[in-house]
């Protein structure tokens, strides 16, 4: 599995990993390629398909403004959020767009997307772009397939930036949490350790640490900004036409005002004021996600985890490390985030960690999977409680549907983060009372999530077809 913990954790924006984020990342592919070949300067229009989930539940989610941020050369993990809705603006004001920041082009977003319901046969997540010069000649013609997590794949042969680097062989290669944990144990490694060195096939330690952490940094800094404390939010109701209200702001005060006073310069809630308040913890917990998730669901800066959609509940589930385990520390984040980045390449390896194809479970599902198996292995959990906790935080999440309402990553997405928070936190208890002996292996489950997400009707997954998305009444 030559996959890296920064391919799991990838620094991006909202609200969509598969639908902003991979769409944005296919965009500027194309437009580097065009530039490359030297075809920029022919290019006189575009015309650009979205097939599948993307034509359903694109809008809400965004595609639309990922592809022309993609196509202008911004990348998700270096634009700036603040300057998005400029640009957007800019372009449908303007009626023209700067390809690669190098050829300007007519360009009417009304008119240069279409969508088909049926999707290609590769991936319900699918998209063609279409160059065309002053005569209407395709210039450049190139399919890609958003999979989920903001991963793309080319169709056709196309040359992208995804292609893993030249490396050595990673030294502890497996395919399955079998053989994860047989590597482990054969080679008395934890899981963490096991990760950094095939992590070290790719770059040096210091900088797997560093960027490791910057991952970190970037899911508190979200927690901060949607907990209000970066500075109050122009608006508080999310964008989208749902009317859904920015709740976080208001329940960070609260729980802060239940808190007991903290030191000076300390902005940590150590304690309930109430002593009698036992679940003090869940309360934050809760608010993590939903900060993090809202800040999702209004293109600010998140982690994919393994997605957007699912971005908040890992960083709830490591602030809660960070706020209530006495004693935590920077080695304990990255061993958490690397732990749970080993999860989530078998959940991505052997299933998928689309909702588009298997539903809610290959997003929330496998983020409780991951951060349940980040908290057992940072509260000092064997290889074998780990994968146990990893197996509960999935089998409590099976046949989870995705069902957005309105097509936006708001409803039921963000409070649904906060469940899988405190259900995740759960998993690594349960896990951690146990011996690590139990009777539905971490495989088993990943291949039943594999199944029930292919057998599930199309309507659950991404398309806003059922579900709530059809029960809740938009006004
Ligand atoms: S319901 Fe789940 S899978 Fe669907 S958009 Fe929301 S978070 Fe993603």
């Amino acid at each position: 599995m030559a996959l890296s913990v920064f391919d799991i954790f990838k620094i991006g924006i909202g609200p969509s990993s598969s639908h902003t984020v991979g769409p944005m990342r296919a965009a500027r592919n194309f437009a580097r390629n065009l530039d490359t070949r030297g075809l920029l300067s022919q290019v006189a229009s575009l015309s650009i398909h979205l097939y599948g989930s993307l034509a359903e539940t694109g809008a809400g989610h965004r595609t639309d403004m990922g592809i022309m941020l993609g196509l202008m050369g911004e990348a998700p993990d270096t634009v700036d959020p603040a300057a998005i809705g400029g640009l957007v603006d800019a372009i449908e004001r303007d009626q023209r767009i700067s390809l690669w920041q190098h050829h300007t082009i007519a360009f009417n977003p009304k008119t240069a997307f279409s969508g088909r319901v049926q999707p290609l046969p590769e991936h319900p997540n699918g998209m063609r772009f279409m160059a065309l010069d002053a005569r209407g000649d395709t210039v450049l013609d190139e399919r890609y397939i958003s999979i989920g997590g903001g991963f793309i794949r080319a169709l056709d042969s196309i040359e992208t930036d995804e292609t893993v680097p030249e490396h050595e062989p990673m030294p502890y290669p497996f395919a399955n949490a079998a053989e994860l944990m047989e590597q482990c144990q054969r080679h008395g490694l934890s899981i963490a350790q096991l990760m950094m060195a095939n992590e070290i096939t790719l770059r040096p330690a210091d900088e797997v640490r560093a960027g490791v952490l910057r991952i970190a940094r970037v899911m508190d800094d979200a927690i901060d900004r949607g907990c209000g404390l970066q500075g109050a939010f122009a608006d508080e109701i999310l964008p989208g036409g749902l009317k859904v209200k920015r709740r976080a702001p208001a329940l960070y005060q609260e729980l802060l005002s239940k808190s007991r006073a903290v030191e000076p310069g300390q902005v940590r809630p150590p304690a309930p004021a109430n002593p009698d308040d036992v679940m003090f913890a869940m309360d934050w917990v809760n608010l993590y996600a939903m900060a993090v998730n809202e800040e999702n669901a209004a293109s600010g800066r998140v982690v994919t985890a393994p997605t957007n959609g699912a971005s908040g509940l890992l960083p709830a589930v490591l602030r809660y490390y960070r706020t209530f385990i006495p004693g935590w520390s920077e080695a304990g984040v990255v061993d958490f985030l690397l732990t749970a980045a080993a999860i989530g390449f078998l959940y991505k390896e052997n299933a998928s960690i689309s909702g588009a194809e298997v539903g809610c479970q290959g997003e929330v599902g496998v983020a409780c999977s991951m951060a349940a198996a980040g908290l057992a292995a940072v509260l000092g959990g064997t290889v074998a409680q780990i994968e146990n906790a990893a197996e509960i935080g999935m089998e409590h999440n099976l046949g989870l549907t995705c069902d957005p309402v309105g097509g936006l990553v708001q409803i039921p997405c963000i409070e649904r983060n906060a469940m899988g928070g405190n259900k995740a936190i759960n998993a690594s208890r349960l896990a951690l009372h146990g011996d690590g002996k139990h009777h539905v292996t971490l495989d088993m489950v990943i291949e039943t999530m594999r199944q029930t997400g292919a057998d599930m009707k199309s309507k659950y997954k991404e398309t806003s077809r059922g579900g709530l998305a059809v029960n809740v009444v938009e006004c």
